[in-house]
């Protein structure tokens, strides 16, 4: 199987997991990650715009957040907007949900958090509390095939990252028939 065949497999079984395990779990979360307490949100100038509802020119906005004025909660970086403890102004508290869940302004790392997949690889964030590595290696097993080896290791920095590198053997080739 090639490397890409493989990176899109892996990406189905992640999508596939997530559907599975994290999504329907997420109005029960005791510790939502759109609180954002434990995370960090990265935006673009539109979905910054958009969420905190803003009606000023993105120069504008710069220079208020520059001059200490603006949101505390974001910080701006390489053309990027970054928010942090403060709950996502997209998040419903009440109905533990996202208001723009399947819209697209909906920024990608939500999309893919807890379960990244890149290459062969898939990393998952155990600061979501509905993932399970154990569960999530045989799931991959499962999807992938049983000739499919998965081998966790979590980040020496940040433990909560944890990597599945999975590596798949080729399928023996088939004995020819002998001719009589
Ligand atoms: S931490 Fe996990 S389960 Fe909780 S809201 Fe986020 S994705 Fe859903
Ligand atoms: S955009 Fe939606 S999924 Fe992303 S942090 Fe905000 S509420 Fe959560």
């Amino acid at each position: 199987m090639s490397r890409q065949a493989l990176a899109a497999e892996l990406q189905t079984a992640a999508d596939s997991y997530q559907r599975a395990h994290v999504i329907q779990h997420c109005a029960v979360c005791a510790n939502p990650c759109c609180r954002l307490d434990r995370l960090v949100l990265e935006l673009n100038w539109k979905q910054v715009k958009v969420f905190w509802q803003l009606d000023e020119s993105r120069a504008a906005f710069d220079r208020r957040l520059a001059s200490g004025k603006g949101p505390e909660e974001i910080r701006a970086a390489d053309g990027l907007y970054f928010a942090h403890r403060k709950v996502c102004p997209a998040y419903d508290e009440t109905q533990q949900s996202c208001r723009v869940y399947d819209q697209p302004i909906k920024p990608v790392g939500c999309s893919d958090f807890p379960v990244y997949a890149d290459g062969d690889c898939l990393t998952a964030d155990l600061r979501c509390e509905a993932v399970d590595i154990d569960t999530l290696s045989a799931w991959v097993v499962d999807a992938l095939g049983p000739e499919t080896r998965v081998v966790q290791s979590a980040d020496r920095d940040f433990p909560f990252l944890v990597s599945l590198s999975v590596k798949r053997r080729g399928a023996k080739p088939q004995a020819r028939a002998r001719r009589a």
